[in-house]
């Protein structure tokens, strides 16, 4: 039985031109969504319509040659005005693939729904062209095959606006990319040649539209006139694209070049290490980073180079600037991991250091540049010295960049006033105090040189018998023009200026010296001696107190060391390393001022001392206030009961020495007893005392309340023999 449809045949040669038109408008597309995307607004969108023109007529063409390539029993023609109102469909459907592949952050979701649209609209361009074959009668349409075709289409726009986007954001290889566009563009054209198939013609029709377009002239001039749009189109976008890539590289140089200036700009030729302005930016970025939230500890050192000037007067601007890269390399070397170090002037630094916990750390640091910069340097021959005056301040008590460089400065210029080759803090209220401080510093740096300085001794006496239990030594400063002048006074300042330490090791060698004294004269007193905070952290106090025992052979436990407790507590963890340390030698431990600091009671028993001082304020109120004597009752138990020996200072009256005898403490200071006095005074003192005792000399109001006379007797007889110390185990230890 004969078919009631026209026998179809397809000519491939026809075929294979719309599929490769169709795979280079394909390839094309995505040439123009880079293109699209690279270029601005306004140019994005001339590529865009212009590429959707290009890309939509290459569309329009592969769907109009796949009919073309049908081949019938009859001639056929179409209909140019039905054949030219696909193009339209045709370019539409190209704008919108290309709008949405350039939207790379376009949801999936969405891009299902585009490609499903674009997929009809394919199908339609295809319906639209075969309808431009008028027959008669009409034609009839496979179901199924339309229903592949559809099918087809729909995988390859799918496909195409999924693999596309991915194109996009990873940029695959070119194989990859070629490979992806023959699939899509070979699943395009099969749903094409699908709905071609599913025509058909019904045996003896006629084609109304023989006489309009036909025949393998149109397939050469249409093939041709597209193909050269496609390629014009494409050429024009490889030049974009050449162009735009040739501005890039040229922006790029440019914002290497500005990049590169600006770091030149925020750096000092000389050294190489950050100018006045690369700080400060950085400062104030530090300030910033840290917000509304506490800042990090921060500390500011503006170190001048004292005397640099003169020194290029003499030998030239040559010398000077190699001295200064001589410096800029000591002070490299003397920071610390994380601080910044910047050239601010010719003969100025500024150092940022991080996390130093206190001021004693700081102090180290900046004894450590003072002592870089000190070091004298060997240029073209000469020997060139210079000092360092440098200005600390810190936060949070500068609390914004601005203030921390300016008090940094302040503090620099006081450094300065004072006479160079110090370190000074920043102290608020600066302006006030800062003269005198100033005059006071310069005088207490001659002090131990002009032997202005002398140790006050005050005795501590056993609370029980009243016997002469040792001494504290207190530091004075007989100035020539002020008189004695306190250590409440001269202390602060000398810890400001970095004097404290010197000052220290004068102490206690002093102290030392007038223990072999008294030992020499027939009274072995144990004597206490004040260790400053900045003497606790100084790396060299186990063997500094060491060499001044050996020095002057005095056996470790006629030495006490007194640390105030608020110094003790400050870094505990320290502390306990240190007091080890002197434990070790066989130095007594004491924690001055005790509840003026807020000891917690596990330190404390960890803390090997062997007493505790209980600051003069609770004495004061004992015999008017019942809390102050439950107050020292709770300590003296307190300390019992950890093994503490417990002194109480500042005892003024006899009532006063009644109460803490009766609360059993141990010793007992005052001036109730005797003041601090000279060496001399307080060899009289103790004659006088043991006079009284035999009935030689009245006695005086200051005896403690010894319970028996028989008790105190003896008080100027060795109160330590010395024979009794182990004195040999130290000078093995210090090797000697
Ligand atoms: P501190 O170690 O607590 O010394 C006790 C202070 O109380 C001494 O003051 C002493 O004169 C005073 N004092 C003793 N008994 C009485 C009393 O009954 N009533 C009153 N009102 N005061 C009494 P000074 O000598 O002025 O020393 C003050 C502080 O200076 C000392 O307190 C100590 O912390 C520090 N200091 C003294 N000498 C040195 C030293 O050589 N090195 C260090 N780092 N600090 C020292
Ligand atoms: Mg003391
Ligand atoms: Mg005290």
């Amino acid at each position: 039985m004969s078919s009631p449809f026209m026998d179809a045949q397809f000519q491939p040669s026809t075929q294979l031109i719309a599929w490769a038109l169709g795979l280079y408008a394909l390839f094309l597309q995505g040439t123009v969504v880079r293109c699209v995307r690279a270029n601005d607004r306004d140019a994005g969108l001339g590529w865009w319509l212009g590429g959707a023109l290009c890309v939509g007529t290459g569309f329009w063409a592969q769907s109009l040659l796949n009919l073309v390539a049908l081949q019938l029993p009859i001639r056929v023609g179409f209909v140019a005005q039905v054949v030219l109102a696909a193009w339209m469909p045709a370019v539409v459907i190209s704008a919108a693939a290309i709008w949405m592949q350039t939207r790379l952050h376009f949801p999936v979701r969405l891009r299902v729904i585009g490609g499903v649209l674009i997929a009809f609209g394919f199908c339609l361009l295809t319906f639209i062209h075969a309808s431009a074959i008028m027959f008669q009668p009409s034609v009839s349409w496979d179901v199924w095959r339309l229903m592949a075709s559809a099918l087809l289409t729909l995988g390859g726009c799918l496909l195409g606006s999924l693999a596309l986007r991915q194109s996009l954001a990873a940029e695959p290889p070119l194989w990859v990319r070629s490979l992806k566009v023959l699939g899509i563009s070979g699943l395009f054209n099969a749903g094409q040649v699908c709905m071609v198939w599913a025509m058909q013609v019904p045996a003896g029709a006629e084609c109304l539209s023989v006489d309009h377009l036909s025949g393998d002239g149109l397939v050469l001039v249409l093939s041709g006139a597209v193909l050269m749009l496609l390629v014009m189109g494409h050429l024009s976008m490889r030049l974009d694209a050449r162009a735009q890539r040739r501005q890039q590289v040229l922006v790029n140089s440019l914002k290497e070049a500005q990049a590169a200036l600006e770091e030149a700009a925020q750096h000092d030729p000389l050294t190489g290490l950050l100018n006045r302005q690369g700080f400060e930016r950085m400062l104030h970025q530090v300030f910033e980073d840290a917000g509304a939230s506490p800042a990090r500890r921060l500390c500011l050192m503006r170190l001048h180079v004292d005397g640099v000037r003169t020194l290029i007067e003499t030998y030239g601007h040559a010398h000077g600037d190699q001295l200064m890269r001589h410096l800029a390399l000591r002070l490299q070397v003397a920071l610390r991991e994380g601080d910044v170090l910047a050239h601010a002037e010719f003969d100025e630094f500024l150092v940022l250091a991080h996390g130093l916990v206190d001021e004693h750390d700081m102090a180290q640091l900046a004894q450590r540049f003072l002592t870089a910069v000190h070091e004298p340097c060997l240029v073209d021959g000469h020997e060139l010295s210079v000092s360092a005056s440098i200005g600390i301040a810190r936060s949070p008590e500068s609390f914004n960049a601005r203030l921390l460089l300016t008090h940094a400065s302040d503090a620099m210029l006081t450094a300065r006033k004072a006479g160079g080759g110090v370190y000074c803090f920043h102290r608020s209220g600066e302006d006030q105090v800062g003269v005198d401080q100033v005059a006071l510093q310069r005088d207490l740096r001659h002090a131990i040189a002009r032997d202005e300085l002398m140790l006050h001794f005050q005795p501590k006496l056993h609370a029980g018998s009243g016997a002469l239990a040792g001494v504290e030594a207190l530091l004075r400063w007989q100035h020539p023009v002020r008189g004695l002048v306190s250590p409440a006074t001269f202390i602060p300042v000398a810890e400001r200026f970095g004097l404290i330490g010197e000052l220290g090791l004068w102490v206690l060698d002093a102290a030392c010296r007038q223990v072999r004294l008294w030992h020499e004269a027939g009274v072995d007193v144990p004597v206490a001696v004040n260790l400053s905070a900045h003497q606790l952290r100084q790396p060299d106090l186990e063997r500094r107190v060491r060499e001044a025992l050996v020095r002057h052979r005095v056996p470790p436990a006629m030495l006490i060391l007194e640390i105030t407790e608020s110094v003790a507590m400050d870094d505990i963890e320290a502390s306990l390393r240190v007091f080890d340390l002197l434990d070790d030698i066989g130095v007594q431990l004491s924690i001055d001022d005790f509840g003026t600091g807020y000891s917690s009671l596990s330190y404390l028993r960890r803390l090997p001392a062997r007493q505790l001082k209980i600051d003069r304020s609770f004495i004061r109120d004992l015999d008017s206030s019942p809390d102050a004597q439950a107050i020292v009752e709770a300590v003296v138990h307190l300390a019992h009961a950890l093994g503490l020996k417990v002194v109480a200072e500042g005892v003024e009256t006899p009532e006063q020495a009644a109460i803490l005898t009766r609360l059993q403490c141990d010793e007992l200071q005052g001036y109730l007893y005797a003041r601090p006095m000279p060496e001399r005074d307080l060899l009289v003192w103790v004659l006088r005392q043991d006079m009284a005792v035999m009935g030689v000399v009245p006695e005086g109001p200051s005896r403690p309340a010894a319970e028996g006379k028989q008790a105190a007797k003896g008080t100027a007889r060795p109160i330590t023999a010395w024979s009794e110390l182990d004195y040999a185990p130290l000078l093995r230890q210090v090797g000697r």
